[in-house]
């Protein structure tokens, strides 16, 4: 007889109901095919040529970039190399506009500027479809496309004609689908239609992610973990970066710390604000039930404004889902996940008794003009960050340009680049505010005000 606990369903994980016993594996469903290791500390060199703090896809990207312009990056990283946001995410790949709507940023930024910034997201994602393909990285990538369903019908309308303004500026291919057809998409009645980005994409962040290392490793660059920079000092010449492993002198740095941006430079932690998002994964669904569920195999997600975002695994009949995190619940009990097994079953209520394997959560990099931002400080320290949950595109475009910058090529040019950066009104009043801001949109969402 096996005394191995057994995963809770979801549907005791959302009545909260039959607990006691039942056994989550608290960390990313992608550190299975990917785990995180923590090699051999060694001793950190004491001269390098550019540090990178941060070891997500920002500073994996950048590392890479300046590995094939001949230059020597150091990659420092607090956790494990992949600790944050990378390995924790939906895998959904989008443009980089995901987060914008058309009128609105014609409005906030006039339409030439909007236009130049939309054709950049779709460059986004044409870069990080042509990377994984030049640097031969298996991590299960598609053009699978992406659904989104309309809570409400008048999103459906919104939708519509921001797929038509997105079409018309820059020439973004999509169509809608009419409630009557959704279950061609979506086996679910919850939504009034929706939309599909059929150039969109997905892939598997872990190996991805690994997919990244290996190509550093390999041309000879070094990302090193335990190293959690503590300090920065600007000397004559380049900069001296303190870390828990010791000092290291560098000619350039490169800050990619998105959403586990701190105090580390004032100057930044004054512009990000780190949202949580929590993710689960099930067990594998019967392949009969699994078979209407998402016939497409696109990428999912919701028009709320807290919105849930949702997928299969790749080549697997489990379904990752995401939304925001529980607040007020410890992040390792199941509590803190009722609320998205909830939002599962009101998608897809025929599921109660699938099990649920993994849970976990991570931290997006938010800034206040809801635009991700590259450049450098006052000091010349370079740094690529604030992707508002639309990063996996985004991060590794940003690193690239970001490294490109550093070494003076005019490619590493973007229309993001004279943006000015705000900072949060009240930075340390606006981290702690997240939760009621998160509150005011869940209401608005359940009344629709
Ligand atoms: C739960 C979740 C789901 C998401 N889903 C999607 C999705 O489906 N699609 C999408 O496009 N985007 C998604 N995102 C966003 C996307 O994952 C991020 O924008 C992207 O991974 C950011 O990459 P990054 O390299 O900039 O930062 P991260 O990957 O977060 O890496 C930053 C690293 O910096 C390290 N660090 C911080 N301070 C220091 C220091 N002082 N010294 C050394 N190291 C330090 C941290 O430990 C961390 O490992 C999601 C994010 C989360 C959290």
């Amino acid at each position: 007889m096996s005394n191995v606990a057994a995963h809770p369903t979801l549907g005791a994980l959302a009545g909260g109901r039959g607990l006691s016993g039942a056994a989550l594996a608290y960390r990313p469903f992608w550190w299975e095919a990917a785990p995180r290791t923590a090699a051999a500390p060694t001793q950190l060199p004491a001269v390098a040529d550019v540090v990178i703090v941060g070891s997500g896809f920002s500073g994996l990207s950048a590392a890479l970039t300046l590995l094939r312009a001949g230059r020597q990056p150091l990659v420092l990283e607090r956790d494990v190399p992949g600790f944050g946001a990378s390995t924790r995410n939906g895998g959904q790949i989008g443009s980089g506009n995901q987060k914008f709507r058309v009128q609105h940023l014609i409005a906030l930024r006039g339409r030439t500027k909007a236009e130049a910034l939309l054709r950049e997201g779709v460059l986004m994602l044409e870069y990080i479809a042509e990377l994984i393909a030049a640097e031969g990285i298996s991590c299960a990538f598609s053009r699978c496309g992406r659904f989104r369903g309309a809570i409400r019908p008048e999103h459906y309308e919104a939708m519509a004609r921001d797929m038509e303004d997105l079409k018309a500026l820059v020439g973004v291919e999509s169509f809608m689908v009419p409630r009557a057809e959704q279950h061609r998409e979506i086996g679910t009645d919850l939504f009034h239609g929706g939309s599909v980005l059929p150039g969109d994409a997905s892939l598997h962040p872990g190996l991805y992610h690994a997919g990244l290392m290996r190509r550093i490793s390999e041309l000879g660059g070094s990302v090193e973990g335990g190293a959690g920079v503590t300090g920065i000092t600007a000397e004559k010449g380049g900069f001296t970066v303190a870390t828990a492993r010791g000092t290291v002198s560098c000619h350039s740095i490169i800050i990619a710390t998105n959403g586990y941006t701190d105090n580390l430079l004032p100057e930044l932690g004054r512009r990000i604000v780190p949202v949580g998002s929590a993710l689960i994964a099930t067990d594998q669904i019967p392949e009969a039930r699994f078979a209407g569920l998402m016939p497409t195999g696109r990428m999912y997600g919701n028009t709320n404004r807290v919105f849930s975002y949702f997928r299969a695994a790749p080549d697997e009949r489990r379904i990752v889902w995401g939304g925001r995190v529980g607040r007020f619940s410890n992040p390792r009990s199941p509590a803190a996940y009722g609320h998205l097994a909830r939002d599962l079953l009101a998608t897809f209520p025929e599921l109660a008794d699938i099990p649920v394997s993994h849970a976990w959560d991570g931290q997006i990099g938010y800034t206040y003009d809801e635009v991700p931002h590259l450049g450098r400080t006052h000091a010349g320290i370079h740094y690529a960050i604030g992707y508002c949950g639309t990063g996996v595109s985004r991060s590794t475009y940003f690193g690239h340009k970001i490294a490109l910058q550093l070494i003076g090529s005019p490619q590493g040019r973007t229309a993001f680049d004279d943006l000015a950066f705000p900072t949060y009104p009240a930075p340390p009043i606006a981290r702690r505010a997240v939760p009621v801001v998160e509150t005011w949109y869940r209401l608005r969402d359940k009344f629709n005000f």
